[in-house]
C-alpha cells in the first residue's frame, strides 16, 4: 500500500521498491490505482497497466501530468548485489535515493502522485496519467496505447512529463530518423582485386563527408536545438580473402522540431546523393510550443529559462495529439538507466514546489 501523505524520499523509496521493469508494471500499476481511488476528488480510470487519475471542477484550463511507471532492468550495486531494494546516502540538501527507477523516473511519478492525491481544489483541472511500456519498443508503448485508444484521456491545454532533468523545463524535442547507406561492389579474390571493386573502400568518402559535415543548430519557439549527423554502425565483407562487394553505413539524424520527419529525410537525401539510401526508422520531434500560454505558465512557476531537449520523449506524442508539452522531473538524464542511478532528495521538493505552484496559480496570471 502506497502512502501518498508520506514525505517525497519516502515516497520515492517505496514506489521503487515496488519493482516494474517492462513488461511486469502490474504490481506497481495496482498499488497506484488503489491509492488514487482513496482519494474522493480524483476519478480513476485503467487501461492494462495505465493509470488516469482526473478531477472534473470545471476549470478554464485542463493540464496533464504523465511519467511511465516502468524502468530497466535492474542493475549492480558496487558490492554486485542488485540496485534495489533503494538506499539513501548524504544528509540534508546533499541527500540522494539511489537505486533503479530512481532517476529514470520514479521521482516524477512520486511527486506526481504526492499532489494528485494533495491538491484537491487545483485551479488547473488534472489529468494525472500513470503508464506502462516506455522502455521498449515504441509500439508498446502505453501512452501510445492511450493516445490510440482513449485519446478523449489525454486532451488537455498543456502536458507535463516528468522525465529527468534536474528539475528545469525542458521544451519539445529533437525528431531522429535512421538510414543505411548501402554501397555496392564487385567480389573477387583479395589476391586479385583488381578484377573486383571493393564496397568497403567505397565506404571512405562517404565517411570522410558524415565526419565533416556539422547540421548545426535551429532556434524554434525561442529554444535552441542542436542537430546531429553520425554513422552510427557498419558492415560488409564476407570472408578473409574476399573483396567485398557490399558494405551498409547506417546513419542516424537528429533533427530540429521545425522540419517534419519527410523534410529532414530529404535533406539527408540530398546530402548523400548519388548513394542508395533506405529510410530504417524515424519519429517526428516536437515544437516547444512554449508560446502557448498554458504552457507559459508552467515555465512561469519554475522562475527560469527553459532548455531544448535535444533526445527524443514522449512529449512528442503529445505533440502529435495537438497538445503541448515539456519535461520538468527530478534527477539527472545523464544518470537514466545507469548503475549508480540516484535522484537528489532536493529536486523532489523543487519539482514539486513548481508544480503545486502552477497548479495552484490564478488561470489568467
Ligand atoms: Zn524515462
Amino acid at each position: 500500500m502506497l502512502d501518498l501523505s508520506a514525505d517525497l524520499a519516502d515516497l520515492l523509496q517505496a514506489v521503487c521498491d515496488v519493482e516494474s521493469v517492462s513488461g511486469d508494471e502490474a504490481r506497481l500499476a495496482d498499488a497506484v490505482e488503489v491509492a488514487l481511488a482513496a482519494c474522493p476528488h480524483l476519478e480513476v480510470l485503467r487501461d492494462g497497466d495505465a493509470v488516469v487519475a482526473r478531477t472534473s471542477l470545471g476549470r478554464a484550463e485542463r493540464v496533464v501530468v504523465a511519467g511511465h511507471l516502468d524502468t530497466v532492468p535492474l542493475g549492480r550495486r558496487p558490492d554486485g548485489s542488485p540496485n534495489l531494494p533503494t538506499w539513501r546516502t548524504g544528509s540534508g540538501d546533499d541527500e540522494l535515493v539511489h537505486g533503479r527507477g530512481t532517476a529514470d523516473m520514479k521521482g516524477g511519478v512520486a511527486v506526481a502522485l504526492s499532489l494528485a492525491a494533495a491538491l484537491t481544489e487545483p485551479t488547473r483541472d488534472v489529468t494525472w496519467v500513470f503508464y506502462d511500456h516506455e522502455e521498449v519498443e515504441a509500439s508498446c508503448n502505453g501512452l501510445g496505447r492511450l493516445a490510440r485508444e482513449h485519446p478523449d484521456w489525454l486532451a488537455g491545454d498543456v502536458a507535463v512529463l516528468g522525465e529527468p532533468t534536474s528539475a528545469a523545463v525542458e521544451g519539445g524535442c529533437n525528431g531522429t530518423l535512421r538510414v543505411d547507406v548501402v554501397l555496392d561492389g564487385v567480389p573477387a579474390h583479395s589476391a586479385r582485386p583488381w578484377r573486383g571493386v571493393n564496397a568497403v573502400h567505397a565506404a571512405a568518402p562517404l565517411l570522410a563527408l558524415l565526419a565533416g559535415h556539422d547540421p548545426g543548430e535551429r532556434e524554434v519557439d525561442g529554444l535552441v536545438f542542436r542537430q546531429s549527423l553520425q554513422a552510427v554502425g557498419i558492415r560488409g565483407g564476407t570472408a578473409g580473402n574476399v573483396v567485398p562487394d557490399r558494405c551498409v553505413v547506417t546513419v542516424n539524424h537528429r533533427f530540429a522540431p521545425d522540419r517534419t520527419l519527410a523534410e529532414a529525410e530529404a535533406d539527408l537525401r540530398e546530402l548523400l546523393a548519388g548513394y542508395e539510401v533506405v529510410l530504417t526508422d524515424g519519429a517526428e520531434g516536437a515544437r516547444p510550443g512554449l508560446d502557448r500560454p498554458a504552457a507559459a505558465a508552467v515555465v512561469a512557476a519554475t522562475g527560469e529559462e527553459p532548455r531544448a531537449k535535444l533526445g527524443w520523449t514522449d512529449v512528442a506524442r503529445f505533440t502529435a495529439l495537438g497538445v503541448p508539452a515539456v519535461n520538468l522531473g527530478p534527477g539527472d538524464p545523464l544518470l537514466a538507466h545507469a548503475d549508480d542511478e540516484h535522484c537528489p532528495v532536493r529536486d523532489l521538493h523543487r519539482c514539486a514546489d513548481v508544480l503545486r505552484r502552477w497548479l495552484t496559480a490564478p488561470v489568467d496570471a
